[in-house]
Formats: C-alpha cells, sequence, structure tokens
C-alpha cells in the first residue's frame, strides 16, 4: 500500500503519519518526488484494517499495490532509484560499466585487467571467485582466494569488485572483500540466499534466472527488498529459449520493461546473453539504447586461454571498441559513463 501525499502536503503531516506507522509497527519508505511524496508502508497492512488514513491531514489518496512484488514495484516508489557505492552512482543518468573475466584465475590476470580497466575509466571490476559450473570436471574458481586477489586489485586501482556468492555459507566472507554481491541466474529463486542478502548491508546484483519470467524475476527482489536491503540492481542476462546459435536469447524488451513496472535500476550482461564474443559490441549498443543502466561484460586478456566463458570473453582491443561504440551512444541519450 502507498499513501500518496497532496502537493500542498506539509513536513508535520508526513511526520504525523510516520509517527502513526511507527506505532503499528509498520515501516515507513518515503519517496519525495518534485511534486509530490509518497509514503510506501512496510509490513502488514492488516494492521492499518479502520484506520482512516485518507482522512489524514496532507494525504491525497491511498492506492492498493495489485502486483505480487509491492516493494520493488513502481507503484511503491514512482521515482527511479539510485544506488551509491563509494564515488559510483548507479542509475539516473549514470551509466555503469562493470568488466573483467569470468573467474579470476591467478594473481597477475586479475591485477592486468584491473589495471587495464582503470586506464579504461571503468568504476567496477567482477570476477567469479565460486564458479557454479555445470559439470562438476570444470574450473570451480579460486574460492576465498579469489575474494583476497579481487580485493587487492581494489587497492591497487580503487576500482569497485563485483562477484558472485553461490551459498549463504559464503555470504559473510563475501562481505568482507566484495562491494557488491552477486547472485546468479542459477540461484535467482535460492530463496534462503535471497532473504540472507537480504539482511546484508551491501548491494546486490540479481542476475535474471534461465528460464524465468519478469514477474519471477521481481519477486525474486521481492525477497532481498523485504529483508531490508532496497539496494537491489537487476541484470538481464539472456533466457533460455529454442535458439541455439546463441547461448542465450538477450531479452532486451525486458529492459524498458522493468523501467515501466519497477524503478529498481536494472544493467546488461550481453556476454552471458550471447555466449559469442562476436555479438556483444553491438548488443551492448542496443542494450544502451534500449535504456539499460550499464552493462556487465566478461573481458580476458587471453580469451583462448580463458578457464571459463572463453568464447563470450572481450580481449582488451575488443572492449576498448566496446567502450567507443557506447559512449556514442550515451552521448545521444545524454548519459554519462
Ligand atoms: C557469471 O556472471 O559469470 C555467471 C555465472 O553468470 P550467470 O549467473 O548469468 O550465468
Ligand atoms: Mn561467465
Amino acid at each position: 500500500m502507498v499513501i500518496v501525499m497532496k502537493t500542498t502536503a506539509k513536513r508535520e503531516d508526513m511526520d504525523n503519519i510516520e509517527r502513526l506507522l511507527e506505532r503499528l509497527d509498520l515501516g515507513a519508505h518515503i519517496s519525495e518526488g518534485s511534486e509530490r511524496t509518497i509514503i510506501g508502508v512496510i509490513g502488514d497492512k492488516r494492521l492499518l484494517d479502520g484506520v482512516p488514513l485518507e482522512l489524514m491531514a496532507g494525504v491525497d489518496k491511498i492506492v492498493h499495490i495489485v502486483e505480487p512484488y509491492k516493494l520493488a514495484s513502481r507503484a511503491f516508489d514512482p521515482n527511479p532509484s539510485t544506488i551509491k557505492i563509494g564515488d559510483e552512482t548507479i542509475g539516473a543518468d549514470k551509466l555503469t560499466l562493470i568488466a573483467g573475466p569470468c573467474a579470476v584465475e591467478d594473481r597477475d590476470q586479475i591485477l592486468e585487467v584491473a589495471e587495464y580497466l582503470k586506464n579504461c575509466g571503468v568504476g567496477f571490476i567482477r570476477g567469479g571467485a565460486y564458479k557454479p559450473r555445470t559439470s562438476p570436471y570444470s574450473f570451480q574458481g579460486l574460492e576465498e582466494e579469489g575474494f583476497k586477489l579481487l580485493a587487492e586489485a581494489r587497492e591497487r586501482t580503487g576500482l569497485l569488485v563485483v562477484s558472485e556468492v553461490i551459498s549463504t555459507e559464503f555470504l559473510d566472507e563475501a562481505a568482507r572483500y566484495v562491494d557488491i554481491i552477486q547472485i546468479g541466474a542459477r540461484n535467482m529463486q535460492n530463496f534462503q540466499l535471497l532473504r540472507e542478502v537480504g539482511r546484508v548491508k551491501k548491494p546486490v546484483i540479481l542476475k535474471r534466472g534461465l528460464s524465468s519470467t519478469v514477474e519471477e524475476w521481481l519477486n525474486a527482489a521481492e525477497y532481498i527488498i523485504n529483508e531490508g536491503n532496497y539496494d537491489v540492481i537487476l541484470c538481464e542476462r539472456g533466457i533460455r529459449t529454442f535458439e541455439t546459435y546463441t547461448r542465450n536469447t538477450l531479452d532486451l524488451s525486458a529492459v524498458p520493461l522493468v523501467k515501466e513496472i519497477s524503478h529498481l535500476p536494472i544493467i546488461v550482461d550481453p556476454s552471458h546473453g550471447t555466449g559469442k564474443a562476436n555479438l556483444v559490441t553491438s548488443m551492448s549498443r542496443a542494450a544502451i539504447a534500449a535504456g539499460a543502466d550499464g552493462l556487465m561484460v566478461e573481458v580476458h586478456p587471453n580469451p583462448k586461454a580463458a578457464l571459463s566463458d572463453g568464447p563470450q570473453s572481450l580481449d582488451f582491443p575488443k572492449f576498448s571498441s566496446l567502450l567507443d561504440e557506447v559512449k556514442k551512444i550515451a552521448k545521444v541519450l545524454d548519459r554519462s559513463i
């Protein structure tokens, strides 16, 4: 439920409502727009049965959110969310670039990528320390050592670190080293993991499940937000279809759709979305043109030797030209990188 205030509402009107909600053990999410303030009510709405909220000073109307997800919905917060991490902002006019290898393989590799990205002006480095691999015989990641190497890369370059957590067991460990926790496609509906990242005070990138609908994806975001962590960034990474010439079918229509129905920022991963390095630049351009708030791209110093996802990874020259292309589109859209 959201309480829409009148354009003439005063500060004390909002304070009164906040106090009332507090007395009833309900939370309030205040969203101050340029015209009016909207108060999202958090908690069991039945506690408000019989309370004449509509009659309170400053209240224009009460809107009941019909979607199954509430806190993630645009109705709950009509202003697009922005997420602040260090000096970086995700969402609004800013385009966020996250790049790096699929997996952290060794110290030289990750530091080389970090130095390169720093020189490109990219703000975030990605790299898997725990890898959810289809085959148990494939490289599974360096585990905690991988997180340590990413933290070292941050110390040297100032880049912020994104890395995946595949189980609740490693969540405290990850929180010590990473700036953004990634929940991978395979874990999008690992509800216990979602609840627990909701209690961690770190932003979360929530990738879309391999076969998930947009509604399931937003419900997954709801699990995280419902625990108190509003800093959720959605990541479209392709879904499984009958097509086999690409690894996944990158659903770019999800970008403007999600923007319409949710206030959460959304980025696109064209690497997993296509599985093919030669398609990554085109789909990056298209993603930004479609309104995405950023990109997550796999970059490796030597893709042919990569221990995972080499065929979809860009080498440094290819990533540099992707950046040039994306900057052209960003300029047309008045978005900064
Ligand atoms: C990854 O980012 O390396 C990854 C495993 O992605 P996804 O969860 O989208 O498959
Ligand atoms: Mn990968």
